[in-house]
């Protein structure tokens, strides 16, 4: 079954055609990757689907019903959640405070009396910080947290949306090799628990060809591929688009950001 379906989705700036009839599912519980070169069209993909950009055609569904239209509100409510949006978290709250707000905005309740009603969600915050090894620095202020440590809780508000689909465009921008891997290690390995579906993007091939379940590869807008580790490293196309970046897929190399 699919959670996401995208069908011959198309989005034009101007002359250049950044995603050109592209259509692919994403099922339920799969961790799914999009790669591409930088420019491939990847970015504009997430924002069609997120509601940001409306698309010049095509259609996507989620959860058997059209999202075309909608605003990204709208569609966050019904269960596509996005992470590691720059200032996603409010520098100056704590930690624990910041999952809390989260948790206030998904029961709906009014953000006016957020402050008090938060103290409600105080075990839940707790229960997610720990999930994401991040219980220890609950009282800490956001703002003086190092990056890496960010993006756990970004996971942890992303969780507390309790979404169906989490939509990550470059989740690990700006990381450490290692700590691309233990970030992604760490969302797999929370959304299979819950069965949460993921579609993202990430530079690092040895990080894709480690824990995609299955990789769809954009060039210029076009989608050329679509298949597991081993069908994509052995795939001449995608092979010739990397090459003409500058990149190969030889073993531990590491693509630039
Ligand atoms: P990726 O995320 O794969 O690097 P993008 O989706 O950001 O690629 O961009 C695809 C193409 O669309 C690029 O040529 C880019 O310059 C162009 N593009 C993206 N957003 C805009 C925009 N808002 N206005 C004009 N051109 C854009
Ligand atoms: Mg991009």
């Amino acid at each position: 079954m699919s959670v996401l379906r995208v069908r011959n989705l198309s989005k034009a700036f101007g002359g250049v055609h950044a995603v050109e009839n592209v259509s692919f599912d994403v099922g339920d519980g799969e961790f799914l990757a999009l790669i591409g070169p930088n420019g491939a069209g990847k970015s504009t993909c997430f924002n069609m689907i997120n509601g940001q950009l409306a698309p010049d055609r095509g259609d996507i569904q989620f959860a058997d019903r059209s999202i075309v239209g909608l605003k990204p509100r709208e569609i966050w409510r019904l269960g596509v959640g996005r992470t590691f949006q720059v200032a996603a978290t409010f520098g100056s709250m704590t930690v624990a405070e910041n999952v809390q707000m989260a948790l206030v905005s998904h029961h709906g309740e009014i953000f006016r009396f957020a402050r008090a009603l938060a103290a409600r969600h105080r075990e839940r915050a707790f229960e997610l910080l720990e999930q994401v090894g991040m219980a220890g620095s609950a009282p800490r202020a956001c703002k003086e947290l190092a990056y890496g440590d960010v993006k756990r809780v970004e996971l942890a508000i992303a969780l507390a949306n309790e979404p169906r689909l989490l939509l990550m465009d470059e989740p690990t921008a700006g990381m450490a090799p290692r700590e691309r891997n233990d970030l992604i290690a760490l969302v797999k390995r929370l959304v299979v628990e819950r069965r949460i579906s993921v579609l993202f993007t990430e530079h690092s091939m040895d990080v894709v060809f480690a824990y995609a379940d299955r990789i769809i590869v954009l060039a210029r807008g076009m989608l050329i591929a679509d298949g597991n580790a081993e069908a994509i490293r052995d795939n001449m196309q995608v092979q010739q688009v990397y090459l003409g970046a500058g990149r190969t897929f030889r073993p531990h190399a590491q693509a630039q950001s």
